[in-house]
């Protein structure tokens, strides 16, 4: 399987690191490799000093697709999720720089949490759901999946017509405002709207 990320995909974020808006969404893969594993701490890499957690909305693929028109994109997942894509800032920027991909500081070991998954049928309208973030229990990072500039079916839609879309591929759909760096016993804790799916210590 594979984790498929969608980067500046809200506005605020991309203007809290000075990025240009995107006319194409940008994406990026993650290797399952960088999947935390359930009730670990995650560990902040010898590579970086400044490792930033981006919350983000998750959608679990279902059917094997290619090419999918964003009027039938819906079919093609049913749980919704809430994830941490970690990121190495420093080393981002450094990449960013010399026009390198992102890979190292973004697909290392452990730098996706993914939580527990809900059936989207618990929601009313996924265009429209609330999800936090809370550090030490104090909310650092909150979004509402109306501000993404491209929505889950325009996501899938667009990323199909790169990579095959197959059953259990993961699609993280953006972070939100508010990213910050995280220090050793932090505690972070995701929720969408009031359900916490996932609670991290990090070492
Ligand atoms: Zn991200």
């Amino acid at each position: 399987m594979k984790l498929i990320c969608i980067g500046r995909n809200y506005t605020e974020h991309i203007e809290e690191l000075e990025n240009e808006k995107p006319t194409d969404p940008v994406i990026f893969l993650k290797p399952d490799t960088a999947i935390l594993l359930k009730k670990q701490p995650f560990f902040i890499p010898e590579f970086s000093n400044d490792v930033h957690h981006e919350v983000e909305l998750l959608v679990k693929i279902n059917r094997v697709g290619k090419y999918i028109d964003r009027k039938f994109a819906d079919k093609y997942y049913n749980e919704i999720g809430l994830g941490i894509d970690f990121t190495a800032r420093d080393l981002q920027r450094e990449l960013k720089e010399k026009g390198l991909p992102w890979e190292k500081a973004k697909a290392f070991d452990g730098s996706a949490v993914i939580g527990e998954w809900l059936a989207k049928d618990n929601f009313e309208d996924v265009d429209n759901i609330d999800f936090s973030i809370h550090k030490n229990d104090v909310i650092v990072q909150q979004g509402n999946t109306s501000h993404m500039l491209w929505k889950i079916d325009e996501i899938i839609e667009y990323v199909s017509k790169y990579f095959t879309l197959k059953i259990g591929d993961v699609i993280f759909t953006g972070t939100p405002a508010g990213v910050g760096k995280v220090v050793a016993n932090d505690k972070l804790k995701g929720f969408i709207e009031d359900k916490a799916l996932f609670s991290i210590t990090v070492k």
